[in-house]
């Protein structure tokens, strides 16, 4: 497997050097809008520590990291007024990975939809925006 690449995109998210609509932050983990939601609300949460994904992680990562998922899921739940909350994560291209640096995928399910496909359309950034807002709004009342 290669080695971590620090030039990955979500790297640079996380050193400032290119914008992301932030929905949460702690001394571990980041969280923030995929910019190709497969569904509205689609949220990624990143390790601060770099690594390309769960395999070469070191396992003090995951507490860490999990209990955003958490935070970030039940948010979700109450912003886009959901049950359903999925929950992915891929290691390597042949599972689906497409940036190398370790996230796990927080995605609403309203009752009854299909998935938008992985890695698909982008979306307005004026609704990614507004989705982070309903995040924030629900994690301030959590
Ligand atoms: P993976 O396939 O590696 O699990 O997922 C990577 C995810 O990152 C995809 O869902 C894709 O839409 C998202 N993504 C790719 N580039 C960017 C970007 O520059 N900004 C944000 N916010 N998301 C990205």
């Amino acid at each position: 497997m290669p080695s971590y690449d620090p030039e990955n995109i979500f790297a640079k998210i996380l050193r400032g050097e290119i914008p992301s609509h932030k929905i949460f932050e702690d001394e571990h983990t980041y969280a923030f809008m995929d910019i190709m939601p497969q569904a509205d609300g689609h949220a990624l949460v990143i390790t601060k520590a770099g690594s390309r994904n769960l395999l070469d992680a070191d396992p003090s990562v995951f507490a860490p990291l999990m209990a955003t998922v958490q935070k970030v899921a039940r948010a979700a739940q109450k912003a886009f007024g959901v049950e359903g909350v999925l929950i992915k994560q891929f290691n390597e291209a042949d599972a689906g990975q497409t940036v190398y640096h370790l996230h796990v995928h927080v995605i609403p399910r309203p009752a009854g939809t299909l998935l938008k496909p992985h890695s698909g359309k982008m979306a307005d950034h004026s609704l990614l925006a507004e989705h982070a807002g309903k995040y924030r709004a629900a994690l301030a009342e959590a």
